[in-house]
């Protein structure tokens, strides 16, 4: 049966960065490395090129395989790992040393993720075309305004700004970024981000206990490093969104704000991003402090993919929607917020993952889950969701 809904306002995604792939060599259409090889050979030769969508299990490239390819940066599907061909290498050589020299070591592209993604956005452009393609693709799942998350740059805030959703598409970035913007970009800029622990793709989400492989997950920060840096982002007069899945790092991130808060060091608004494995008592902890939850409904979809690496009281434990709102009293729109990380973007696939969770904790009311995402502003048509319960499947009209 029908619902109707106002376009949504995506709260967590990263504009520069996706609608920059837009349109870049994708290795996932490829069928064999045969013809990914054959592909990247037609690349410019004089220039680096970004190819994604690359997956090492299935398509397998040596070491001479990419000996002789033009300057070529593969970019692992999820984001979280990267090849280059030696003529890539040379050519970043130059610029950006350490990142040749660390881009192999799974453990340094995980401490450095936000310099890879910044990369990847640079080096794949992001066109004013582009931009307006990917805007297109959100209008079309039904989303009306997002958040970046992660801005690559002046050159994409300068297409940004300049494109029709210039006032839809607030943006954060990391510290190093925000340095080097130009005063009025600083200005608009709605605050800073920070990561402290990794991906549960990859096996670095810092959790309380190793993954079932043995796996230990990445804390990205010691304590008080976390600490100072904080502290010294508080003279930026911004806000604050801090990356953290695992409880382990929840909890450093809990600690050292209540800390700063104890000594008066308060930013105008704090996000926690993602929190999946957030804790009763750290919810309690992140409510008396007056911090956001940003959250990600889609990524209930975790519990059923990650069995291999999480056991099932973990699994459970994933995205405690029905703790935060009926025992801690997180209310969704106010402080308990929705993005989808574009993972995918557009209210089916988290519809679907709230009305049909594999635990009932997890459990949202469509209700809820629009309040949580909010409505886009001006006036947009509105739209429908179609939710088929005997195929648990959700689709947006
Ligand atoms: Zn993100």
């Amino acid at each position: 049966m029908p619902h109707p809904f106002t376009p949504i306002f995506d709260r967590h995604s990263h504009v520069s960065l996706y609608a920059a792939l837009e349109g870049c060599p994708d290795l996932s259409t490829c069928g064999d490395s045969s013809q990914a090889l054959t592909l990247m050979r037609g690349l410019p030769a004089d220039r680096l090129s970004l190819v994604r969508g690359w997956h090492s299990g299935r398509l397998p490239l040596s070491t001479a395989d990419l000996a002789g390819l033009p300057p070529v940066l593969l970019v692992n599907f999820s984001l979280h790992g990267l090849r280059l061909s030696p003529a890539a290498a040379r050519l970043l050589g130059d610029t950006d040393p350490e990142l040749v020299e660390g881009h192999t070591d799974l453990a340094w592209c995980e401490r450095n993720l936000d310099r890879l993604l910044v990369l990847y956005g640079r080096t794949a452009g992001l066109t004013p075309a582009k931009l307006e393609a990917w805007i297109q693709g959100l209008e079309a799942v039904g989303v009306g305004a997002v958040e970046d998350l992660l801005l690559t740059g002046e050159a994409a805030w300068r297409t940004m700004r300049a494109s029709r959703w210039a006032d839809r598409m607030p943006w954060w970035t990391v510290p190093a970024i925000f340095d080097a913007l130009p005063a009025e970009a600083q200005a608009e800029c709605a605050g800073l981000k920070v990561f402290t622990d990794g991906a549960l793709g990859a096996r670095t989400a810092a959790l309380d206990a190793p993954f079932l492989g043995g796996e230990p997950g990445l804390l990205l920060h010691a304590d008080e490093t976390l600490r100072r840096t904080l502290a010294d982002l508080h003279a930026r007069g911004k806000a604050l969104a801090v990356h953290a899945i695992g409880d382990r790092a929840i909890g450093q991130a809990l600690d050292v704000l209540e800390d700063l808060d104890r000594q008066g060091v308060r930013f105008p608004l704090v996000r926690l991003e993602h929190v999946q494995f957030i804790t009763e008592a750290q919810a309690r902890r992140a409510r008396e402090l007056g911090l956001v939850l940003s959250m990600q409904p889609n990524f209930t979809s975790d519990s059923a993919d990650y069995a291999d690496r999480l056991d099932r009281a973990r699994l459970a434990r994933n995205n405690p929607f029905r703790m935060l709102i009926d025992r801690v009293g997180f209310r969704p729109g106010r402080d308990l917020i929705f993005g989808s990380d574009g993972m995918p973007h557009g209210l089916a696939w988290a519809a679907r993952w709230s009305l049909f969770p594999p635990f009932e904790g997890q459990r949202l009311s469509l209700d809820e889950l629009l309040a949580g995402y909010g409505a886009a502003p001006g006036s947009l048509a509105p739209r429908e969701l179609v939710v088929d319960g005997a195929a648990r499947s959700v689709r947006v009209r």
